[in-house]
């Protein structure tokens, strides 16, 4: 899942405060796990956004709507009239990009910093598990990835840093190449830490510019 973080109520109002209409518009899927960006989350964020139009004496109509996944067109079907009163969409998602292209000329702006790809922890605590490089090596590294849980994404064993289990950038952080270690111990495939990780052809990386996955199986 995609988790984002909601961007300052500051931050926002400069952004959408020229507009007369702002649309708040949630995602139902992966920014309502974390609660910043679901359907509900984009309701109270629109109250309180009318609630600092009144403060600051604007003459501005905040209105609210949301879909199940702001990146499939499909979706967008049930909110259209929503979109169409807008003059201006303030999306708690990551499709602000998606909405934009669709939208041509109406402004949108992101309620919403996306962080990472992660997972839930706990209540309340996401974990980031993978940075998209586009060559996983999680089948050589018992599932954990080195990647996104190594500070220097090392790929063949621990750097110099590792000290009893902790990674050298902090003491509450485990050295990713301990718990790959320990894992592939349990899992009684220590001979995976023996094969060398090939250097890394690192233009596959989502770093490396935007990239496109094309299914020609399913092409219409
Ligand atoms: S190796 Fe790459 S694709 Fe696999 S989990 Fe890590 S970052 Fe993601
Ligand atoms: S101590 Fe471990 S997790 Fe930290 S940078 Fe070195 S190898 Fe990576």
């Amino acid at each position: 899942m995609i988790v984002g973080k909601q961007k300052s109520m500051d931050e926002i109002w400069e952004m959408i405060k020229p507009y007369k209409k702002i649309l708040v518009f949630g995602c139902n899927t992966c920014v309502a796990v974390c609660h910043q960006g679901g359907n509900k989350e984009a309701e109270i964020m629109a109250s309180l956004l009318q609630m600092r139009a009144l403060q600051e004496e604007c003459n501005m109509e905040i209105l609210n709507a949301g879909i199940e996944r702001q990146c499939e067109h499909e979706f967008f079907a049930s909110a259209e009239d929503d979109i169409a009163q807008a003059d201006a969409v303030l999306s708690t998602a990551c499709g602000v990009q998606f909405m934009a292209a669709k939208y041509g000329s109406l402004p949108v702006f992101p309620g919403l910093d996306t962080c990472f790809m992660g997972a839930v922890d706990q209540i309340g605590v996401f974990l980031e598990k993978c940075q998209a490089c586009g060559q996983c090596v999680l089948g050589l590294t018992a599932g954990i990835c080195p990647v996104s849980r190594c500070a220097k994404r090392v790929l063949n064993g621990p750097c110099g840093g590792s000290s009893k289990g902790k990674c050298e950038i902090g003491k509450d952080i485990d050295c990713a190449w301990q718990l790959i270690v320990d894992r592939l111990k349990a899992l009684g495939r220590l001979g995976d830490y023996e094969k060398l990780a090939s250097i890394k052809d690192w233009s596959h990386d989502r770093a490396g510019g935007p990239r496109k996955f094309i299914r020609e199986d399913i092409q219409v």
